[in-house]
Formats: structure tokens, C-alpha cells, sequence
């Protein structure tokens, strides 16, 4: 495993929208460990896309404190419920957040790193996280979803990363 650097914004692989996996194999099972490995290396970190390290593939992690780490190849928001405004902190977009609307609950279909299919039903900050981590892989960032720059607010150095 490795730990792997972090693209941040403006780098051009973050704007893309990522191609799907087509195979999922033991390259793509070396770069699930890769992320989940960079992902954890500061504890802070709740998520990480595979854009996020450079590469334009649909593949997330997710690993919230307290639950197992999860991994989703193809990741495709089937269903959301509800609305919120919550504060949101990305990654790439060091020392910034930004207030964005998210959905109270989504339900998430995919695969997992042996390509058996999953479907995950979420809310709170899994969630979040889900629907932050799909954007990526569709070239979205947080920035995107800020009625104005004037919502964007320097970060105190514990918040959670998306
Ligand atoms: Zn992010």
C-alpha cells in the first residue's frame, strides 16, 4: 500500500467527469487499498475519490470514525431524500468550507472491490460524504454548489475533510 498525493484545486483531473471501470481487477483493487491508505493517513479524513489522487476513474472510499472502511467502484445515486444546509470541507480545497445543500438520505448502488453489487442506504454524515465523493468522480467540487464565494470560510484546522 501507498500513500498518495492529493491533487488540489484548480488541477484539470478534478474538473472530469471520471469513466467507469469497466474491469474490476487487481489494479483497481491495489488503487482501493491506495486510497484508503491516503485517506487515513490524516485522521481528519472521512473520503476520498480516485480523481482526488489523479486518477479519472468512478471509484470512491468512504471510512467515517467508528465503521469499516467502504469502497464503491461505479458508485450511482439512486434515490434522495430530503434536504439540509451544512457546512462542508473538501480535500483538494485545503483551508477552505462552504455552507451547500445535501440531501437528508440517499441510497447508493455499486460495486465492491470483488464486484458484487451493493446498495447502500445512508443519512447523516455517510451521506454527505456519498453524495461529496459521486461529485468528484462527476467533476464537481463543493465550490460549485455555493450560492456565492462569499459563503466560503477559512477553516479551523480540526474540521472534517471530505
Ligand atoms: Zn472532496
Amino acid at each position: 500500500m501507498a500513500v498518495l498525493s492529493i491533487r488540489n484545486f484548480p488541477d484539470p483531473t478534478l474538473k472530469q467527469k471520471a469513466k467507469r471501470v469497466r474491469t474490476i481487477d487487481g489494479s483497481i483493487r491495489k488503487l482501493i487499498s491506495d486510497m484508503i491508505e491516503t485517506m487515513h493517513s490524516v485522521p481528519e479524513r472521512v473520503g476520498l475519490a480516485a480523481p482526488q489522487v489523479g486518477v479519472s476513474l468512478r471509484v470512491i472510499v468512504i471510512g467515517l470514525p467508528e465503521a469499516e472502511d467502504i469502497a464503491i467502484v461505479n458508485p450511482k445515486i439512486v434515490r434522495r431524500r430530503g434536504e439540509r444546509l451544512i457546512n462542508e470541507g473538501c480535500l483538494s480545497v485545503p483551508g477552505y468550507f462552504g455552507q451547500v445543500k445535501r440531501a437528508e438520505s440517499v441510497t447508493v448502488k455499486g460495486r465492491d472491490q470483488n464486484g458484487k453489487e451493493i446498495r447502500i442506504k445512508a443519512e447523516g454524515l455517510l451521506a454527505q460524504a456519498l453524495e461529496h465523493e459521486i461529485d468528484h468522480i462527476n467533476g464537481v467540487l463543493y465550490l460549485d454548489h455555493l450560492e456565492s464565494t462569499d459563503k466560503l470560510y477559512k477553516i479551523e484546522p480540526e474540521e472534517t475533510q471530505l
